[in-house]
């Protein structure tokens, strides 16, 4: 890329701001998962797939912690969705609805172009999903043709963040399709679970792409996020089958 055409990409990004917050809303999502609301400033955006820092001065000081925006650009709110782990998020599970929050954003290069209407691979596992859901929510409200494949991992049943909203969205969107597994299930049948168990592995997204990708039209772009296994293990197995590492995005969230 040149210098002029590197400067005029820099300028089309969306600018990174630092502003405090009201939170909106909380939302249960699973057992350890919350999706907390914010109004989205105005004349402020982002692209699908980027991440906000977060901080709260008054107990962290300079500290801070990164989330990817669950939601579309589209929607009037920006919503992160986060999973208890430690420090920041204890603390995020006892504040409420009216507390103050310091955003700065957005940043990030995991962003799918929105200008280009080409086919996504989406490789999630657990909270993992967050800058995915972004992505299919924006592109299903676009009414984009461009063809989206989802493969998403989790525990059990009850750990599928956003599980009723993806089924809305396979119905209204004939380009999207999402095969989910279950790494901790002890029995499909005792279940009654119709969809895959085990991790994400290389067998798993073979067979799941090489089913999916159509052979006539251009490679699609794949995002993974999720555990550091399973993002190696997908961009060995995408390299495999002829992908070019450009077309290989990942983002890792810890
Ligand atoms: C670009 C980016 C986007 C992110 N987006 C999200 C998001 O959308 N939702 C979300 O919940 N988190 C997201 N994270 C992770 C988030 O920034 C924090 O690391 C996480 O919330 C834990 O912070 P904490 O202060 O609660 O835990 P800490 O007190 O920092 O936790 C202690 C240690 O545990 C590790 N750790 C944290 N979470 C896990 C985990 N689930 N599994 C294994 N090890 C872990 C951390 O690396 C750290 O070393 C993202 C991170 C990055 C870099």
């Amino acid at each position: 890329m040149s210098v002029n055409t590197t400067l005029e990409a820099r300028k089309r990004k969306p600018r990174s701001v630092k502003w405090e917050t009201e939170l909106l809303e909380v939302i249960d999502e699973t057992p350890d998962v919350k999706t907390f609301r914010f109004e989205k400033p105005n004349g402020w955006n982002f692209a699908p797939g980027q991440y906000l820092m977060v901080f709260f001065p008054e107990i962290f000081g300079k500290k801070n912690r990164a989330y990817s925006i669950s939601s579309s650009p589209n929607s009037e709110y920006v919503d992160l969705t986060i999973k208890l782990y430690g420090l920041f998020t204890h603390y995020m599970w006892t504040v409420n609805e009216g507390s103050s929050w310091t955003l700065r954003g957005p940043y990030g290069h995991f962003v799918l172009d929105q200008k280009k209407d080409n086919d996504i691979l989406l490789l999630g596992a657990g909270v993992g999903v967050t800058p995915l859901m972004s992505m299919v929510r924006w592109a299903t409200e676009e009414k984009s043709d461009r063809r989206m494949l989802l493969l998403y991992s989790n525990k059990k049943t009850k750990d599928i963040i956003f599980r009723q909203e993806l089924q809305t969205l396979e119905r209204m969107n004939p380009h999207l399709k999402i095969v989910y597994t279950l790494t901790r299930l002890a029995s499909k049948l005792e279940h009654n679970w119709p969809g895959l168990t085990g991790r994400i592995d290389a067998d798993m997204i073979r067979r799941e792409v090489i089913d999916w990708q159509n052979p006539n039209a251009e490679l699609a772009t794949s995002f993974s996020c999720g555990p550091v296994p399973m993002l190696n293990t997908s961009e060995q197995v995408l390299l495999e089958l002829g992908w070019p590492k450009e077309k290989i995005k990942y983002e890792k969230f810890w």
